[in-house]
């Protein structure tokens, strides 16, 4: 084992888990992760998917770890999330796309949501928008249902993916639900993406047509390992799996580690691509966004947003993908 090709997760916790990683074996892959929240992460994390071979992120909208008070900051979050965003992502090679919606906590706070719900369609309808999402229940309240109800009708106006949250508590009811509303509403199941999944939910997500995302929390829920067997019972179909890292204790580099542990466990290459990098993009695909010809435009940190850079006084721009260390 070459230990320049291992990372091994030594995070400051004693929650270690004993497994480590080995990139080597993913060398040259190619990955798609469809949940992450950048906005959260730092240049660091964009540079480590970059060197492990992430090309393409889908950045869904959430809720910022505290309430909003008002419409202006949900406005300025989906602005950036078409801008500012899109162009550091860029900075590191990686294709950066987004689902705008309205996630289910906030949909709590009534009057905010319905302000929320009149700028919506001003931003959907933007370049690189590949779906409505983060969108479906929490708590599964009564407003939630209003406002998941509300979106999805938005999602099939604009024929648009939906990218569905599902509850961490009482799991499986809330997924359960998400699926009936959805199909009530007449949205095709190929159309939606079922996320958070675990072992109790998938089965019944893949039965009714749906597309089962997985997240892989570090340390806990459904971890690598995890993931690792579930592609093994069920196949690489209509399956993906996403880090969606955001500011919470996460990890940015979950789709291509999981890769490689798939790999080290005799997952064939093909499967690991479907699950890793495929489906998603026929999944959101469905959009009319998404161009893999997009994904390997090169980089040009000489560019500019809006007279903004990502480098500091000093550093020198990095014009391709040959060098790994900005300087
Ligand atoms: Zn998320």
């Amino acid at each position: 084992m070459c230990c320049n090709h291992t990372l091994e997760n030594n995070k400051s916790t004693d929650q270690k888990p004993d497994e480590s990683f080995e990139l080597n074996l993913i060398t040259g892959m190619s990955f798609f992760d469809p949940h992450v929240h950048m906005t959260s992460r730092t240049t660091d994390d964009y540079q480590a998917m970059a060197d492990a071979g992430i090309v393409a992120l889908i950045e869904p909208s959430f809720w910022l770890g505290q309430p909003r008070t008002g419409v202006d900051s949900f406005k300025d979050y989906f602005s950036s999330l078409v801008g500012w965003e899109r162009f550091r992502s860029s900075q590191f090679g990686i294709k950066h796309y987004c689902t705008i919606g309205l996630n289910s906590r906030e949909a709590n706070n009534e009057a905010l949501a319905e302000q929320v719900m009149e700028v919506l369609p001003l931003f959907m309808y933007k370049d690189g928008v590949v779906g409505i999402g983060e969108i479906g229940f929490d708590d599964q309240t009564p407003l939630e249902e209003k406002y998941y109800r509300l979106q999805l009708e938005l999602a099939k106006e604009a024929n648009l993916p939906v990218q569905i949250h599902t509850p961490h508590r009482d799991k499986k009811r809330g997924t359960q639900r998400s699926m009936d509303i959805a199909i009530e509403h007449g949205i095709d199941p190929t159309m939606v993406i079922v996320d958070h999944n675990n072992e109790e939910t998938v089965k019944d997500v893949l039965n009714k047509g749906f597309w089962a995302a997985f997240t892989i929390y570090p340390f806990t829920k459904m971890g690598n390992q995890r993931m690792v067997e579930i592609t093994k019972q069920f196949g690489p179909e209509r399956i993906m799996i996403n880090s969606a890292a955001d500011w919470g204790i996460s990890d940015p580099l979950a789709v291509p580690k999981t890769a490689a542990l798939m790999k080290q466990q005799g997952i064939s290459v093909d499967d690991i691509r479907l699950v890793t990098y495929q489906n998603a993009i026929t999944a959101f695909a469905q959009s009319g966004q998404i161009d893999e010809s997009d994904f390997t435009s090169g980089i040009d940190q000489s560019i500019k947003f809006e007279g903004n850079s990502i480098l500091r006084g000093g550093q020198q721009p990095r014009i391709n993908k040959s060098s790994i260390i900005i300087r």
